[in-house]
Formats: structure tokens, sequence, C-alpha cells
């Protein structure tokens, strides 16, 4: 009771599994590096525990990050970090597996391993200490975490994460030492070792090669996917929470992949190719979870809702299942060009929530770069149609800092928010209509691997702050109101996210100058990493703002998401002359992604 939320703290929740420790030969402590409340409301997290518990021989528990006033007591009072289901010390288990949904994570793994009683580097944890796994979206770039975690799973976790643990039964059960059973699952798809593979650079601090230094150590690593999501199998139940979450609801996954190819969109490209989940499965489970959670909101995820090809059929079944339940039923990513306005008074008959719509850049020529695939008039028309279905509050994402950007395109931005206004307006008494309200958020575009940007340059701070006053400067309309996303930040996970293996020493060293929770913006300090970059004799700039040469070797190039660097190049290109690229149904742009002959996608084989 000395800490804030003690329910983030003490497991027991409806439909945790409960198994005997001792009646297991594996357990594995599924690490969320944030907050309870955020872990728990992410889909993956829920998936892979209901995956791995299906396994008799294994027994996964939950770990997230301790807060502030938990760490502050678990130091004072000496207590290692322990696992929800049993309390138990996860220092003594076989696996930590990490989830790293964004950069700003980093700092919150090394401070969990070392509340574990952990060493942080790999090299310094001994044979008794457990394995330290970690997957998620940041470990398609493994390299500025590779000196802390034992092996990084590329991929999605159903694919291959059994076989792993069957290795590693099989390993226990013969004896032998981590550094052997690291080597004896070189083989799997989407294995990746850092420990076998050396380093060099080059005089002016780019790298010059990633060598194995182990003989069956693959040159590239091929990301696991599952080839058909229809035969996987979904959990019929899920953990409710006993604190109020993020998001308290049941989720339903409609398809992994993205038809779209959004050149700044790192997800769009590591997750290809698209498959999906049928309606019929779907609402199966939506059934099921319902019974199982008591849950009064379903929300549908995917990167792109209404690319879903079984949008009707299930949107329409789940408002037939959830009207006479009182249940709500949320559609986010909806695209502004398939505004469903039926549905959406359907779905939001009495209380009509702000709509949220990503046109992402202002002026056609900046969406014709990103490749967004949305003209003007789509966008307008769209937000028109919501106007007039009841709707007046409106929130719009945008970027700015993106390649081959000028001040005209950053103007753009403000008169597209005034035209959303003066659409408003048309044909109304502006002194009698109840007001619109258009809110703004622009964030500095951050270079992601795997990205047809991931050779250009970030935007400098000071760049970013000067577009941003462009912006401000420019709207006019009272109704328009515009946040920022904090550009300080953005430096940080620019440099983590394109870092080399060097950027761990900057993040054990912000991690020691008291860096934690840099996700959230209350809590994130760039002067720590500032210092901490300038400790290890490194500088962020060097990260983010310089222009790759497309000969530089990339810290993530040993990693094969399936999309080729030609591909990539090309799409590169196309930006540069702000020449659209097709979407998948459309016509197959030969990503690359084929090779991977997946069921109930656009590119099955
Ligand atoms: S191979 Fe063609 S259809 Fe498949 S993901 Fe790539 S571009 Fe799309």
């Amino acid at each position: 009771m000395q800490v804030e939320k003690p329910g983030r703290y003490i497991g027991n929740e409806v439909n945790m599994i409960v198994k005997n420790p001792q009646s297991v030969e594996i357990r594995f402590a599924f690490a969320f590096p944030d907050v309870y409340e955020v872990g728990m409301s992410h889909l993956g997290s829920s998936l892979l525990y209901s995956f791995l518990n299906a396994r008799e021989d294994t027994y996964c528990e939950r770990v997230f990050a301790p807060w502030f006033d938990m760490e502050t007591h678990m130091r004072r009072e000496n207590l290692p970090l322990w696992a929800l289901e049993t309390g138990d010390s996860v220092k003594d288990f076989d696996f930590i597996g990490f989830t790293l949904q964004y950069e700003m994570c980093c700092s919150n793994v090394v401070n969990m391993l070392d509340l574990a009683g952990l060493q942080v580097l790999a090299s310094e944890r001994g044979d008794d200490a457990p394995i330290i796994i970690a997957g998620g979206p940041c470990a398609y770039n493994p390299e500025p975490l590779a000196d802390i975690i034992d092996v990084f799973y590329i991929g999605e976790g159903e694919a291959n994460l059994h076989e792993i643990l069957n290795r590693y039964r099989e390993h226990k059960r013969n004896g032998g030492g981590k550094r052997e059973f690291l080597a004896s699952i070189l083989d799997i798809e989407g294995v990746y070792v850092p420990s076998f593979y050396d380093v060099s650079y080059n005089q002016d601090g780019t790298l010059a090669a990633l060598t194995p230094n182990v003989a069956n150590a693959p040159a590239a690593i091929s990301k696991a996917i599952v080839r058909d999501l229809e035969e996987l199998e979904y959990p019929i139940t899920q953990l409710v929470p006993l604190i109020e979450t993020v998001h308290n609801r049941v989720v339903l996954e409609l398809f992994r992949g993205c038809i779209r190819g959004c050149r700044f969109c790192q997800a769009g490209f590591v997750t290809r190719p698209v498959r999906e989940n049928s309606p019929a499965k779907l609402m199966k489970q939506a059934e099921e979870l319902m019974g199982a959670t008591g849950h009064e909101e379903i929300s549908l995820v995917s990167l792109s809702t209404s690319d879903y090809t079984g949008f009707d059929e299930l949107s329409n079944g789940l408002v037939e299942m959830c009207t006479p339940k009182n249940v709500n039923l949320s559609l986010p990513s909806l695209r502004v060009d398939a505004f469903p306005l039926e549905l959406m008074q359907k779905v939001q008959a009495v209380r009509k929530s702000s709509l949220t719509f990503a046109p992402e850049a202002g002026s056609q020529r900046m969406r014709d770069i990103i490749n967004k695939g949305l003209t003007e008039e789509q966008i307008l028309t769209g937000i028109k149609t919501a106007f007039s279905g009841g709707w007046q509050r409106i929130k719009l994402y945008f970027m700015i800092g993106l390649p081959g950007e000028t001040d005209e395109d950053i103007l753009g931005i403000a008169k597209l928010c005034e035209k959303v206004v003066e659409a408003y307006y048309e044909g109304k008494d502006g002194k009698k209509a109840r007001p619109v309200s258009v809110a703004v958020s622009v964030s500095g575009f951050v270079p992601k691997p795997f990205t047809p940007f991931q050779w250009e340059g970030q935007n400098s701070r000071e760049e970013i702050a000067r577009k941003q006053s462009l912006i401000r400067g420019a709207i006019r309309k009272r109704q328009i109101s515009l946040s920022y996303h904090d550009s300080l930040l953005s430096s940080v996970e620019g440099a983590v996210a394109r870092g080399d293996r060097r950027v761990g020493a900057a993040i054990i060293r912000a991690w020691q100058l008291g860096a934690r929770f840099d996700g959230w913006s209350d809590k994130f300090k760039f002067e720590i990493w500032r210092q901490a970059f300038e400790d290890v004799g490194l500088t962020m700039e060097f990260y983010n703002e310089r222009v790759r040469g497309t000969d530089e070797v990339l810290p993530w190039a040993h990693i094969d998401t399936g999309v080729s660097q030609k591909y990539l190049l090309r799409e590169r290109e196309n930006a540069l002359n702000a020449v659209v690229t097709p979407n998948c149904r459309e016509g197959c742009s030969g990503c690359g992604a084929q090779t991977f002959s997946v069921n109930g996608g656009v590119c099955n084989g």
C-alpha cells in the first residue's frame, strides 16, 4: 500500500493462467518494458501469453516495468523483480522475453534487467542467468540492444517460438552451457544471436561490416511469419485487468501486413505480405471473448481497418451482436476516403466522439512523395461526409520534416485545415451552427529502417521548430487547435531507431543517469540522453541528420524482412519524383514479400 496503484503488481486477475511451477520444464517471463496499464492493453502480448501457456511444459508469466515509486521501494527493500503469476523472482526463470514495441522503451529494458538482479551486458551474465530474448517491431534493428540481449527473435512469435522452446527443453534435459544452446538454434528462421557476429567500423564512423564469427551463423537472418493466419488458434479467453488500463476491451486482429506502401511507415513494410483472418473466425472469437471477459467494448486492430476485405460482413455482424448487449464497437484506423457513414451512425448513434484521420501531409506533392494515396478532394469529401452525419470534432495527423519538403508544403497543412473548417460551415449559418473543432497534431518525421526513407536525414530540432512556427503563424481560424510531438524525443527515437551496436553504450549510460519511461513525455529528460551520447563519444546528429549513401552498410542490413533493398531504392526514386506506387490490390509492384508464399493475402504464391 506504499505505492500508487498496487494493482499493477499483484496479478490474480480473472483468466490469469495458474500452473504449478514445479510441474513445468520451462519458465518464461514475458516482459513488457512499460507500465502495467500499457502492457495489459497490448494485443500481441495477450496472444503470446496464451500461445506459450498452451504448452504443457511451459509456464509463461508476466512482468511489467515497475513505476518510479515501486522501483524506489524495490531498491530500498532489496526486492528482485518478480512475475505476477507466482511472485517468483524472474532471475530464476529459464527465459525473460522482452517485447520491444517502441524505441523509447530501451532504458526500461536495462532497468528491468538490473532490478531482476542480472548483469546488463549479455557477456557478463553467466550460464545460471535466464536467456534474455527480445522481439517486436524494434527488434528489426536489433543492434542498439545487441550487447544486452542474448537472442533476438525477428518476426511473429507464433511462427517459431515453439521450436525454440522445444530445442531448449532438449538442451535442458541434456545439460550444457548457454552458448551451446544459442548455437543450436541458429538454423531457426528469425533467430539472431548478436554475440555470434563481429562488427567493424570505418574511419568516418560508419559501419564497415557485420560478420559471423561462428561457422553456422547465417549471414542474413530472415524474419519468421505465420503463413496462414486462419490456421492460427486465437485465444478464447483474455486477462481482465484489475485496474483501469489504457484500453479495456476485446481486440480483434483483422489482418497482418498492409497493402498500402506509405513510404514513411516501417510497420507497413516489415509486416508484409497481407494475411487476413476471416469474418467468421473473428465473429466467433468476439463472442467467446465477450463471454470470458465481460468487456464493454470491442475494437478492431490492423494497420488500415478500411482495407480489410471482410469489413462490411464483420462490422455488420458485430453491430448486430453488440447493440442488444450495449457493447461499444470501436473502429480505429479508418481511411478518410472510405468513411463508412451508415455504419458509423449505427456505431455512434448517440454520443459522437471525435474522428481521427491521417492525411500526413498538407500538399498533394508531399502526399505523393510519401505515397499516401489521398487527394485533397478525397480528404475533404470524406470529412464532409462525416460532418453530414453529425460529427463536429475532427482530429488530423500530419508529419513535418519529410524528405523533399519545402515551406510551401508546410503551409499546405495550415491551408488544408482551414479548408476543413470552411467545409463544415458550407451552407450553414455560421452564427447558428454548432461550432466545429479541428485538433491538429503535428509530429517530426523520424526515418525508420526498412522503409524507402531509411537513407534520409532527419530534420534538426531547430528546423522542426522553424517549421512548427510556420504552421502556427499561418493558421488564422480559432476552431483549429495545434499540438506538436516533442522534437527532443524524436531525436533520441531517431538515434535508437537507426543506431548501430555502439548506441547500446549510450542507452546503458542514459539509464545510469536516470533515464526511465522515456516514452512518457513528462518523464523524458533530453539532457540525460544528450549527456549519455556525449559520455560514450557519440552524437545523435551522426545517426539522425546525415543522408546515408546507398552503398553504406546499414546496421540492420543483415536482417531480411522479405522486402528487397532493390525495391526500397526504387521506391525512394519514385518518392523523389513524387511518383505514386499503386497499392498491392491495384497491382503488385514486386517488393519481394511474395517469397513467403502465404495464404489469405494478395500475393499468395
Ligand atoms: S509482393 Fe506485390 S502484392 Fe505482395 S506485398 Fe509485395 S508489392 Fe504487395
